[in-house]
């Protein structure tokens, strides 16, 4: 017998936490942080014991799924957590920048010597299309989620009154075409299948269409002498642009002007990428085994330290400074867009999803009074929105994912803001299957 709790992104795209119980085994798919006006749901309660889960399965490392492994692990869990190599070695990174944020704040939810306790217990790793032996005749697999480096969904199988059961977690799926991740890899037969729906009724860009969107983008904005800003995500993201500077500075398209990464956990975390080619396309694959560093050009100044950073306001225009948060709720972007943000000549580009609510989300719509860090901010600048970069497929590419799939009983869709998840929901029911269903916190469901 298995039943699901839902503890997490439901009917919200934060906070990704899924519990399913089998028998008497307690198997938690990730235990992410909840982000943006949901933030305030991290103080509560967890809606099981931390204590008596056994696993804890993590699909990749966006603070959104691994946020509260330390906070679980304070409350009690001492078990095995699951996951490939390369997020582990990409969580210990996020969680410690996670915990340094969290220190600063009235309320800590967890500290760095949490983070050292959770660390502790990332002892089991699996590697896409492999299988692993849980406990009973419970196995789990990987496969490629082609979302970020190392990001994987899952299949849970088990046999109940002599028949297999399979469950997917979807974790977060990635578009079919990416800048330099590997490629997706797709399920053939699940019983159950628990997926995600960010853009359930968005159709992206291309991505061909957006690199060039981008590129000119910023060829227009240096010919104006502007001060051009990139909230970036640390993970992925940054990488990403970075290899697509790198390909307009040996073009000669950058004009030898400045290229700031402004965020040490960016500047951590592109080392870190280099450690595995292998999960790369091939094309960024060759070039690592080549030697060459494709997140490397003669134009890119790290600023790792403070004095680094604010220096920053110092140097000649126009310049490139690309610096985190994403979504604009903290780290040093919040400086520069205190600084620059009123002069209708600089551009502010956004090159990811921003959560409701947030200050990203804000100024991405063109709100013109913004508040930041307590100061009442008057925003001139241009701002623009390169939509197709986006690490999460769009409605078509799920809707092809979950085709994929044969034998499902029924579909439950998670990870996704309601009108997202509505439509996704009815797409799929004239599509593909009669059987889906919005998840709903902390609904309980038998498999
Ligand atoms: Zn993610």
């Amino acid at each position: 017998m298995a039943f699901y709790t839902s503890c997490g992104a439901a009917q919200e795209v934060t906070g990704s936490c899924h519990l399913l119980e089998i028998g008497k085994i307690k198997i938690l798919i990730d235990c992410g942080m909840f982000q943006g006006q949901e933030g305030p749901m991290n103080f509560e309660e967890f809606p099981f014991n931390p204590e008596d889960i056994n696993y804890l399965i993590l699909t990749h490392a966006h603070i959104d799924h691994i946020g509260r492994v330390p906070l679980l692990v304070k409350k009690g869990f001492k078990n095995t957590i699951i996951t490939t190599k390369s997020t582990f070695h990409i969580s210990k990174l996020m969680l410690k920048n996670s915990a340094g944020i969290l220190e600063t704040k009235e309320d800590v939810l967890y500290t760095k010597e949490d983070v050292d306790n959770a660390i502790k217990l990332f002892t089991s790793f699996l590697e896409p299309k492999e299988t692993m032996l849980l406990e009973g005749d419970i196995k789990i697999s990987f496969k490629d989620a082609g979302h970020i480096l190392g990001s994987v969904s899952v299949k849970i199988e088990f046999i109940e009154d002599g028949v297999k059961k399979e469950i997917i977690f979807s974790g977060d799926i990635g578009q079919e075409s990416r800048i330099i991740s590997s490629p997706i890899e797709y399920w053939d037969k699940a019983n159950y299948v628990f997926v995600e729906s960010t853009y359930g009724s968005s159709i992206h860009d291309s991505i061909e269409l957006s690199i060039q969107n981008f590129k000119d983008q910023i060829k227009q904005a240096l010919n104006k002498k502007s001060v051009i800003i990139i909230p970036s995500f640390a993970l992925e993201r940054t990488q990403e642009i970075l290899f697509l500077l790198k390909q307009m500075s040996e073009n000669k398209e950058l004009n030898d002007v400045s290229v700031y990464l402004d965020s040490p956990l960016a500047i951590d975390v592109t080392k870190a990428f280099l450690e595995f080619p292998e999960l790369f396309s091939k094309e960024i694959e060759t070039l690592i085994k080549k030697g060459e560093n494709p997140f490397e050009f003669k134009e890119l100044i790290k600023t790792y330290s403070k004095e680094e950073s604010l220096n920053i306001v110092t140097q000649r225009q126009p310049k490139i400074i690309i610096a985190g948060s994403g979504m604009c709720e903290g780290g040093r972007v919040g400086y520069h867009i205190q600084k620059y943000a009123s002069n209708p000549n600089n551009l502010i580009l956004f090159v990811g999803f921003q959560v409701n609510h947030t200050i990203g989300r804000k100024i991405s719509q063109k709100d013109k009074h913004i508040e930041l860090h307590g100061k009442k901010i008057e925003v001139n600048a241009q701002i623009s929105k390169i939509s197709g970069f986006s690490s999460h497929a769009d409605q078509k590419e799920l809707i092809s994912w979950i085709d994929k799939v044969k034998n499902i009983d029924c579909i439950y869709l998670v990870h996704g803001e309601n009108n997202q998840l509505e439509t996704l929901k009815n797409k799929i029911k004239t599509q593909l299957h009669d059987k889906v269903h919005v998840v709903k916190l902390k609904e309980r469901i038998y498999l």
